[in-house]
């Protein structure tokens, strides 16, 4: 017989419900979404609670949460239930009700699981695991944690420096989730079968001798009198000293979210996405996300075409996405988009494409995704305002190119385009910046003459540069907030100051307070949680949201956090750093040879570029021989055909 469900794991929905009326929008806090999953609680063994750690409507449609929801779930004997932000005004009455942090799905406190796995894509959610974690009643710190807590462990970009929360998680696991949370599944399962000898410290050194899960807790860090690190010891014997990250090569074996989740309330992106490949080696200096996921590995175009046509009966959506870093890029990207658009032509479903390559045959194929529907804006992202910033970011596009582009966009129909540029890049200068608003005028120009018509638009759209780790930008100082501010605002006065085009050019920007936060915590080490800690206690949440965002209190609280350990804000965020210095994320492998990131690194410094991998020789990243992985891509030779035969002779 089962043993009956312990009262620390009995729902708690009864006295929740009775909170809900009183805060907004409380269905986001019901679960019961089509698609979700309650499986029987005594008949797991495995509970996992999977935390996106922002508001349900950011973290329903994340991919990464749902492919491990499903993944884990359809395992026997094992559960998944997700669990999300709770916004302030239901966090001060769960507090004040004692109602502990619940998953969505069968409104269970999190702390009754094995597992509590957070995915950060941004380090701005860390606020609101310390949040999540103590209206759970689990300790803050991972050294206060008992037997009957979950293991609390970091997944998604942002964990590839997990060193800002080493305090507070019990273990990271970088790279793809996939097969890792099935391996760590495995363990966790022989150790509780086996009446969980050693308690959680046996448990945590089982996962950690796989090699391929990072406990920080088995890691001593040493630093020098400088403030710099010194090195970083594995403090058990049997743990690795380097931590490598996982990667599945055969994204067909993996066609997951099968069954994608559809929100009950209003979410970011109401739409199925369907990842068509991963990684990228197009080599932007900037881009973490293309360096950490390197090598490219493509689903093929046979795969594409069964996970949109099963995610659409299975949920009902009118829209897909091609998600992938450049989606534009995959090998087969013609036929997928054609071989789609026949298929659903008669069907309303909208394709979508997200890729913001500059040039015209990424017009062609939102031509192609766009046959029936609306021509409204297309995006495309040069990232330098000028020709010399691109040559250092590794950005090989020219300002011909661009105008080319446009032209090919405004003479397709296309009356609004955005381009999205960075500020505060290494190297860069006022000048540079200032040539964004010479790109916006010629873009306008051009649109006017190829479409004859005034009514053209072009938005500049501009973010602030955040140097991350694993990239060749990893040494880079950052560029103050204040610096960024007055750089963006010369070039705000003089797209303002253009009386012929100016009004035809929209100017977006955000100032640089926030990116100065996010390079503290991208590039942060150790030390860095003590303000992490400060800012929760002063009740800093929901630090990716504007309204709930305050740089005040970050730099107050970091620096009496800092202060103590003779280090500041600046030390992380605007000081370079050179070749000998030991980095806090050294220990992680991500594959990336560090001599050829800081060979790259130089290489921007000189203004050279370099290759895309795909097309080209391999050119000794070294992800593919430490990692034992390879680019996968086509063509398969094959199409995609129509579902129904259309005019039947
Ligand atoms: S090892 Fe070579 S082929 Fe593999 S991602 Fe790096 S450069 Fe490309």
């Amino acid at each position: 017989m089962p043993a009956e469900t312990p009262a620390a794991a009995e729902s708690v929905f009864p006295q929740l419900e009775a909170l809900l009326p009183h805060v907004q929008k409380p269905i986001q806090y019901v679960g019961g979404e089509l698609n979700s999953t309650v499986k029987p609680w005594d008949a797991c063994d495995v509970r996992w609670a999977l935390m996106y750690p922002d508001a349900y409507e950011v973290g329903l449609p994340n991919q990464g949460v749902m492919i491990l929801y499903e993944v884990l779930n359809e395992q026997e004997g094992v559960l998944a239930e997700r669990t999300y932000s709770v916004w302030p005004d239901l966090e001060a009455l769960m507090r004040e009700h004692g109602v502990p942090q619940f998953t969505v799905d069968s409104h269970r406190p999190v702390k009754a699981f094995d597992v509590l796995g957070l995915s950060f894509s941004t380090e701005l959610g860390y606020t609101n695991m310390l949040t999540a974690l103590d209206l759970a009643g689990i300790p803050l710190e991972a050294k206060d944690r008992g037997l009957d807590d979950p293991i609390v462990l970091a997944g998604g970009h942002a964990a590839f420096n997990p060193e800002p929360i080493a305090e507070f998680i019990d273990a990271a696991v970088i790279g793809d989730g996939e097969q890792a949370v099935l391996d760590i599944t495995r363990i966790i399962r022989e150790w509780k079968a086996e009446g969980r000898p050693g308690g959680r410290e046996e448990l945590l050194l089982r996962l950690a001798k796989t090699g391929g899960v990072y406990v920080p807790g088995f890691y001593d860090v040493e630093y020098l009198p400088d403030g710099r690190i010194a090195r970083v010891v594995p403090n058990r014997s049997g743990v690795p000293w380097r931590v490598s990250k996982h990667t599945v090569m055969d994204l067909d074996e993996w066609p997951y979210p099968k069954q994608p989740l559809v929100p009950l309330a209003e979410t970011v992106h109401e739409r199925m996405s369907v990842e068509i490949f991963r990684g990228c080696t197009r080599g932007c200096r900037f881009c973490q996300a293309g360096m950490i996921t390197r090598p490219v590995r493509e689903r093929s175009i046979t795969g594409i075409g069964e996970m949109v046509e099963k995610g659409l009966k299975a949920t009902g959506f009118e829209e897909v996405g091609l998600l992938s870093l450049s989606s534009a890029d995959h090998s087969e990207i013609g036929d997928i988009a054609k071989g789609l658009a026949d298929r659903y032509e008669d069907d309303k479903i909208g394709l979508s494409l997200p890729s913001t390559r500059v040039d015209a045959f990424n017009v062609d194929l939102a031509n192609e995704l766009t046959r029936n529907g609306r021509r409204s804006g297309l995006t495309f992202a040069p990232e330098g305002g000028s020709e010399r910033m691109r040559k250092v970011i590794n950005k090989m596009v020219s300002e011909d190119d661009l105008i080319r582009t446009v032209a090919t966009a405004y003479g397709n129909g296309w009356r609004q385009v955005k381009l999205y540029f960075m500020c505060g890049l290494p190297t860069e200068t006022d000048e540079d910046v200032l040539q964004i608003a010479d790109m916006a005028t010629r873009v306008i120009q051009k649109g006017r003459e190829v479409s004859g018509s005034n009514d053209i638009r072009c938005t500049v759209s501009i973010g602030g540069f955040v140097p991350k780790p694993h990239t060749p930008f990893q040494w880079a100082p950052q560029l103050s907030a204040e610096e960024t501010d007055e750089r963006l605002a010369k070039l705000r006065d003089k797209i303002r100051g253009d009386k012929k085009y100016g009004r035809s050019i929209g100017f977006r920007y955000h100032d640089g307070k926030p990116g100065i936060v996010e390079g503290l915590l991208s590039r942060g080490d150790r030390r860095v949680g003590a303000a992490i800690r400060a800012v929760y206690e002063d009740g800093g949440r929901f630090d990716g949201w504007r309204e709930h965002f305050s740089y005040d209190r970050w730099m107050n609280c970091a620096e009496k956090a800092l202060a103590p350990y003779g280090v500041d804000v600046d030390w992380y965020t605007t000081r370079e750093r050179t070749y000998e210095e030991v980095l806090p994320w050294d220990h992680l492998d991500s594959g990336l040879d560090k001599d050829w990131l800081w060979e790259d690194w130089q290489d921007a410094l000189d203004e050279t570029e370099v290759e895309d991998c795909r097309w080209t020789p391999c050119f000794d990243c070294g992800v593919c021989p430490a990692m034992d992985t390879h680019i996968q891509i086509g063509p398969t030779g094959k199409k995609l055909l129509p579902l129904t035969v259309k005019n039947p002779s």
